[in-house]
Order: structure tokens, then C-alpha cells, then sequence
């Protein structure tokens, strides 16, 4: 049986966490739960003899202390990551520690805060006609980015846009996208806790992104044109085309 598993909360309602995740929960013996980003309504799925740790004040080594000192006791560990586990979970370096010591492991997935951005903007990352890609990023902070993954680089594209941990730095993002080419006017928004009670909304453009909120944290930075009003209708729906389940009208 795996000892670990790495379950993604979703955005923060606590009940859009998985199904699979929630009965994980309600199963652990140990919960590693990463700090202010997951609503703490979650950790009432635990039992109550559950040891509840928060990552927050953890280095790596001590949260893959408590991981095998559970295994050690024959106790599952949920570790509760924001959103899904796999965008800036920082779960790679787990995994390759637990695999050195034995201790099995598996993944749940979870709704990430980039889908629950998008239901509270009511906005379709993939617009027909306007892009058909979504690039998932952040602004080279304390943290770097890899050569090629500037904001200015990635701007070219005209892509969608969703900036993860990018929302104390608002000027910057505005200014390194405008350098990139794209147009002030180009549509932007900031989506504070995304699917919590205090979620908010925040509408304009890249030339005035750094006036909309002051949302420091727990915020993502969505930019492009498909917050704008142009778009195609879709082909698949298209009363024309034919699909291998609908016969096309001319
Ligand atoms: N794995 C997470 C992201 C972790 S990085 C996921 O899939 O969503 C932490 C960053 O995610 C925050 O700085 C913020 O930019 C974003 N974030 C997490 N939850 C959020 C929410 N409910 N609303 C808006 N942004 C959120």
C-alpha cells in the first residue's frame, strides 16, 4: 500500500476538492497541508486523531521526516497541496526523496486555481479565432525563470495568459508584457481567491493592471483577448460541419 499521497485540494471551496481526495483525507493518519493557500475547511474532513502538520514552517527534509516517521508507523500521510500538485507544487523533489527511501506514493489531481480563475471570470481560455493556447507562467521574481521563459518572450505569442504568483508584481508584468509587443489595451484581470468566500474580481487592461486591486497574494493575473468581446463561433457546433456523430447542413 502507498504510504504518501500527494492530493490536490482544488482552488480553496472545500468542495471542490475531488472525491478521491476527500475520502484520502478522511483517511489519513498524518496531513502535511500547504499553509495559507489551502482553506483550513478542508482539514475538517480529518479524523481526530490526525496529526496536522503545516508546510509553511517546513523545510523539505523535515516534511520527508514526518512522511517516514509515519510510514514507519504504518500511518498514510496526505500531502495537501494547493490546486493541482503538478503547477509550482514543488512535489518532483518529494517524489524522488520518497522513492530513495521505499515509501511508495501516489498523485490525486485537483482543480487548479487557473480553472477556478476562469468559471469566476466566466471565460473560455480557448476562443475560436482568438487563441487556441494557454500559457501557464510567472514573473521572474526571488525566483528565477529559465532563459527563453521571460514574460517579454513569451508575449510574442498573443497566446492567453495565466500568471501564477505574479500578483505583487503587477508594474513589472505590465511593463515586461508591453515590451513583448502586446498593446496596453490588450484585456486583463486579477482573480483574488478564486472559488474562497472572499474571491474577487478585478477588469481592465495591461496598461492599467497595476491600479485594478491591491491583491499581494493568493491572486492570479489572466491577460488576453479572449476577456475581450471578438471571438468565431466554434466549428464543432457549426450547423455546417460534419462530425463522425452529425451530419452538416450547407
Ligand atoms: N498548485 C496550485 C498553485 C500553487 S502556486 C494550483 O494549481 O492552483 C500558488 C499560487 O497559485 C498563488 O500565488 C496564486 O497565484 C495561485 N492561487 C492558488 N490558489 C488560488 C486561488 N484560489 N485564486 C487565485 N489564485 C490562486
Amino acid at each position: 500500500m502507498n504510504r504518501v499521497h500527494f492530493v490536490g485540494a482544488g482552488p480553496g471551496a472545500p468542495d471542490l476538492i475531488t472525491l478521491r481526495g476527500k475520502t484520502l483525507l478522511e483517511r489519513a493518519g498524518v496531513i502535511i497541508y500547504a499553509g495559507s493557500l489551502v482553506n483550513p475547511a478542508l482539514l475538517e474532513y480529518a479524523q481526530e486523531t490526525c496529526e496536522i502538520h503545516n508546510s509553511a514552517e517546513m523545510t523539505l527534509d523535515e516534511v520527508i521526516r514526518v512522511m517516514a516517521a509515519a510510514a514507519e508507523k504504518g500511518k498514510e500521510t496526505v500531502r495537501l497541496h494547493t490546486g493541482d500538485p503538478s503547477i509550482y507544487g514543488a512535489i518532483r523533489e518529494q517524489m524522488d526523496r520518497l522513492r530513495a527511501l521505499n515509501i511508495g506514493y501516489d498523485i490525486c489531481p485537483g482543480v487548479s486555481s487557473f480553472c477556478a480563475a476562469a468559471a469566476a471570470l466566466e471565460a473560455e481560455y480557448t476562443l475560436p479565432g482568438v487563441s487556441q493556447t494557454l500559457i501557464i507562467t510567472r514573473a521572474e521574481g526571488r525566483t528565477a525563470v529559465p532563459e527563453g521563459e521571460q514574460l517579454a518572450a513569451l508575449a510574442g505569442h498573443r497566446a492567453t495568459m495565466v500568471l501564477f504568483l505574479s500578483a505583487g508584481m503587477l508594474d513589472k508584468v505590465s511593463r515586461e508584457l508591453i515590451a513583448g509587443g502586446l498593446p496596453p489595451e490588450t484585456p486583463a484581470a486579477i482573480v483574488y481567491k478564486a472559488s474562497w468566500p472572499e474571491e474577487r474580481v478585478f477588469r481592465g487592461t495591461l496598461g492599467n493592471l497595476s491600479t485594478l486591486g491591491d491583491v499581494e497574494k493568493t491572486a492570479l493575473v489572466v491577460v488576453g483577448n479572449i476577456l475581450g468581446d471578438d471571438y468565431e463561433l466554434s466549428r464543432l457546433y457549426a450547423s455546417d460541419f460534419t462530425t463522425g456523430f452529425r451530419e452538416g447542413q450547407p
